[in-house]
């Protein structure tokens, strides 16, 4: 049933009030909330540190598996993956033996909050940096704008609601490797808002610079700088911006700079004989120049019969892991859809990244010292809104799916 618009949106349980200025939501890819407090130090932030002031700063805990999809869906649907099913990058179709990937609507679970407003009749535009996130994001959206910067040269009003995106934006087509793939995803939104002026936006860049540049570093402020000004441009056209990211970002190495890696499979294959167990990392896809698909979580397919709380012990004792679980204590604790996981789930610690096989992995395109994510040390990201928020329960755990929650319900 199509609904009122200006009538508050029922999606997923839960309510969202219509929004009463556009309302850009900013998913910043990686954005640890460090990066944000150097920015602001060295100077080169001054809108954030105003937001800061006359807005509302809270922290949320995002999604573990920190990862880029699971969080980007939480986000845009409200709802842990348990509900909305996208838990990786891919997972193990066990009766198929086949890995999937997971960056197609047929396997999201649950409607968007973007989609249910374009239906209610708002006008909508998504610009993602990567094209892995666009149709995802784009799921049943109605009339709207959806568009990747990756492929901004390839756009038409059918098939993204848009001509010729790249002319629109006015910037060159950037590298999918570069800082400038999220400087056009802002750009994008500044010019959608000057010129479309729709009432929901949501942007969401890539951490191509959280993955080489530490927090406060030359590399990190430049790319925080040019994000304080697009967020200055979008407050002045009257916007009520709302920023999170999808994780946080570490790391994951020792001091000389090595990355420390605990290879599963090898170790599994060691313990159980080759190739009986398989190990998946959901942080794999077809862009891991930047961290060679090493992160903090991974999952384990056993064989029949195998003795899982064995194996989980064994596991747990290596240096480096901060937790192993049972697939259903595991999806119970991160609220992940059983059926898209192993039969275990393992969490390594900070400093700490997981591998399948020492040779499965080309750590070629490392030329910086690895920063990755994936586990619960990176889970604490940013809750930042250009107006005050009040009704907020204290007690209550914020999630960064809980970013449209606060920016529609709770700002003054
Ligand atoms: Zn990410």
């Amino acid at each position: 049933m199509a609904e009122m618009k200006n009538a508050p949106i029922n999606v997923n349980g839960r309510t969202y009030r219509w929004m009463d200025r556009p309302l850009v939501v900013v998913c910043v890819d990686g954005c640890e909330p460090d990066y944000i407090t150097q920015a602001m130090q060295a100077g080169v932030a001054p809108y954030l540190r105003e937001l800061c002031e006359k807005g509302t700063s809270l922290l949320g805990d995002a999604v573990v598996p920190s990862f880029t999809n699971p969080n980007n869906l939480s986000i845009v649907t409200g709802t842990p993956p348990a509900v909305h099913g996208i838990c990786g990058n891919y997972f193990y179709d066990r009766d198929a033996d086949k890995e999937v990937m997971m960056n197609d609507p047929q396997y999201l679970r649950a409607g968007t909050i973007i989609a249910k407003f374009s239906q209610a009749g708002a006008k909508v535009a998504v610009v993602t940096a990567k094209d892995k996130l666009r149709t995802l994001l784009g799921h049943q959206v109605k009339d709207g704008i959806c568009f990747s910067a990756e492929k901004a040269n390839d756009t038409s009003k059918a098939k993204n609601g848009i001509d010729d995106a790249l002319g629109f934006v006015g910037l060159p087509l950037p590298s999918v490797y570069s800082a400038h793939l999220s400087e056009f995803v802002f750009a994008a939104g500044v010019k959608l808002l000057e010129t479309r002026k729709p009432d929901l936006i949501y942007l969401s860049t890539t951490d191509y610079v959280q993955h080489k540049d530490a927090p406060g570093t030359p590399g990190a402020n430049e790319f925080y700088k040019m994000m304080d000004g697009y967020l200055k441009k979008l407050d002045q056209l009257g916007a009520t911006v709302a920023l999170t990211a999808d994780h946080g970002m570490n790391a994951k190495t020792d001091a000389k700079g090595d990355p420390n890696v605990i290879y599963l499979q090898d170790t599994l294959d060691q313990w159980l004989g080759k190739d009986v167990a398989r190990v998946i990392l959901p942080i794999t896809d077809p862009y891991v120049v930047h961290h060679g698909a090493l992160g903090s979580f991974a999952t384990a397919y056993l064989p029949a019969g195998a003795k899982i709380g064995e194996i989980v012990a064994r596991i747990a004792a290596l240096p480096g892991i901060e937790v192993v679980y049972d697939r259903a204590s595991g999806c119970r604790r991160f609220e992940l859809p059983e059926d898209r996981m192993g039969d275990i789930i393992i969490v390594s610690e900070r400093l700490t990244v997981l591998g399948t096989s020492r040779e499965r992995h080309d750590l070629s395109g490392l030329n910086v010292p690895l920063r990755s994510h994936g586990g619960i040390s990176e889970q604490t990201v940013p809750l930042l809104f250009n107006r005050r928020a009040n009704g907020i329960d204290r007690s209550r755990r914020l999630r960064n799916f809980d970013v449209f929650d606060i920016a529609l319900n709770h700002l003054q």
